[in-house]
Parts: structure tokens; sequence; C-alpha cells
């Protein structure tokens, strides 16, 4: 059996549902197919919240820059409007703010916010780490506003940052999280867990998914996270630090052609002083799959079972790069 209809329970996603509280904060979860529904459904839930408290009360704060997904509601809370164009009108009500801009968040802050949703690191848009000073200003200020703080984990979830979620790197408690992609290891899976504290917000059939979490995918889910636990977490901050490590060396030995390196456990980036718009394809063509943001930001995501020789053949790489560029 792969699949029931949403009617009935089933210990398979029951168990799973568990796991993610156990991992990390005790609370509910809804599940559904992707990391799009995952926001959508953080949006509804922030606005719902609200609703109850005052009918002005439906505010969101997103970043700039940020990236929650390509359906109408999760595009909206993206925070860049080159994938809104031709979409509009767009869903109205958010607000965007420049990243770890404590006094944009204050100014932005007020009683008819309902939620702030942040990536923990800016992902898609060039990977930019948040400061636990933000993120902790951001819960001071949800609860002196009685706003809802989500942290979209769809990208920095699952073990990317050598944490469960990136949320842990701040020492925040959130109202909730979304998750999606790495969450069973590549079948369709997306959740939104919100903290016990808010476990009667949404009554049953307030919200739905027909396919969501099913009985396959959430045991599929589960094994991930087991694996997580076991053996994939001390793996990844381990060889996340080498990683970043060998770049920080490269950046210091090039620093006419490296501006800096930015991010954290397996997810980072190579900010390049100048355009390198052959690099991407360059990188392609020798084995190594990577993603140019813009023409100067190279986004590295590779897989939690990456290992050292491997990091060393692509730092190698970049470094023959780097030699050429110099001497051009
Ligand atoms: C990829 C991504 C999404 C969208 O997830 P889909 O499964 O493609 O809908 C949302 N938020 C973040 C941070 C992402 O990286």
């Amino acid at each position: 059996m792969i699949h029931i209809s949403n009617l009935f329970y089933h210990k398979q996603p029951l168990q799973l549902a568990k796991k993610i509280g156990a991992l990390s904060f005790r609370g509910r979860t809804f599940f559904c197919n992707s990391g799009a529904e995952a926001n959508e459904a953080a949006l509804k839930f922030c606005r719902y919240y609200g609703h109850q408290i005052a009918p002005d009360k439906k505010t969101i704060i997103t970043l700039e820059r940020s990236f929650h997904g390509r359906t109408l509601g999760a595009l909206s809370m993206t925070g860049q409007t080159k994938y809104q164009e031709g979409f509009s009108p767009i869903v109205p009500g958010i607000v965007h703010i420049p990243a770890n801009n404590i006094e944009a968040l204050e100014q932005a802050m007020s009683s008819q916010v309902c939620g702030i949703i942040l990536e923990p690191v800016i992902a898609e848009g060039g990977v930019y780490p948040l400061s636990p000073e933000f993120a902790r200003k951001a819960r001071e200020l949800c609860d002196l506003h009685k706003a809802l703080l989500i942290f979209d984990e769809v990208q920095t979830g699952i073990g990317r940052t050598g944490t469960y979620f990136g949320y842990q790197h701040f020492n925040v408690e959130p109202d909730g999280i979304t998750l999606a992609k790495a969450l069973a290891n590549g079948l369709p899976i997306g959740a939104l867990h919100v903290s016990e504290k808010w476990q009667d917000v949404w009554s049953p059939g307030k919200h739905a998914s027909t396919f969501g979490g099913n009985l396959l995918i959430s045991a599929v889910a589960e094994q991930v996270l087991s694996l997580l636990e076991e053996e994939l977490i001390p793996q990844v901050q381990e060889i996340g630090d080498y990683f970043k490590t060998r770049l920080q060396t490269l950046s210091r030995l090039y620093p006419d052609i490296i501006q800096e390196i930015r991010g954290i456990g397996l997810i980072l980036a190579v900010q390049f002083k100048l355009p390198v718009p052959e690099i991407h394809r360059l990188l392609l063509d020798n084995g190594f799959i990577t993603n140019l943001i813009g023409d100067s930001i190279l986004r590295l995501t590779p897989p939690l079972i990456i290992n050292r020789e491997q990091i060393d053949m692509f730092v190698d790489f970049l470094n023959d790069f780097c030699a050429k560029q110099f001497y051009k």
C-alpha cells in the first residue's frame, strides 16, 4: 500500500512527523509534495493565525534575494522580481527587507505582521547566511508583536549546513519550519512543521493535500532522517569545514580574482571579483555540477557523501582556472 485517503491516520506519516519533531521541536506536521507547497502552507498558516487575533494582522515579512518557490503565494514571498515578472498581480501584503539589516526589520515590524519567513542561508539567491543576531532579533520582535517566525528549510534542512536544520546554528526556537528537497532523498515530499504551541490553530480540513506524505514517501523520509542521525551529520560538519578551508586558502592565493567564500556546511559559494560567465560550462565539461548565480557567484551544494579526494579535484581545478585568469 503506497497511499490511503487522508481521511485516515496511518502510522507511517505519524512516525515521520514524530521524527521531524524529535530532531527539531515538538509540534504538528502537515505533509505536501514540494517546497513551494510547504511555503504556501506556511503563508496560509500565518494568515489564518493573524486573522484569529485581528482582521488587519496579515502582513508577511520575507527577505530580498530570497527564494520560496513558484506557486503564486510562494512566488509572492520570493524576494526577486525577475521571477514575478509577467505574473502580476501577485499576492498582496508581503514586505521584503534586506537580510541581516536589523534596522529594516525593526521598521517593517508592527502589530499587523502575522509572520516572518526566512531562509537560514539565502540559498538560490547567492548563499548569504543569516547572522545569529538578525535571527534572534526576528525572534524577539515576533514575540513582542505576536507574529510567527518560520524558517524555510527547504534547501538548508536535512543536514545541508551540518546541523539537522539551518536554524539550529542560531540558538533560536522557531514557530515553524518548511521542508522538502532532500527530505525523501529524491521522492516528492514537502512539510510544514509547527510548534505544539500552535497545534490548535488549524482544525482538520483547514488545509489538505491528497498525496502529501503518502505511506511510501513517509517511509523513505523516515529512513533518510535515520541515516542523517546515524552517519551523515558529523560527516557534513567535518567535510564542510575541510571544503571551506581549502576554498579560503585559494581565495587568499588569488585576492584579485576571488572576493570571498561564503556559506556553512555543504552549502558554499565562491564570490568572484570579476564576471566568470564561462566557469559554469567549463566545470560541467569536466564533470562538476555547480550553479552560477548572476555571473560571479558559484554556488556549491554537493551530495552530503562527497569525500576529500573529490573536493581536492574540484579545488585543484578551480586553482588552475584562477591561475589562467591571472595570466590572461
Ligand atoms: C527549491 C526551494 C523552494 C521550492 O521548492 P520546490 O520543491 O521546487 O517547490 C523553496 N524554498 C527554497 C529555499 C528552495 O531552495
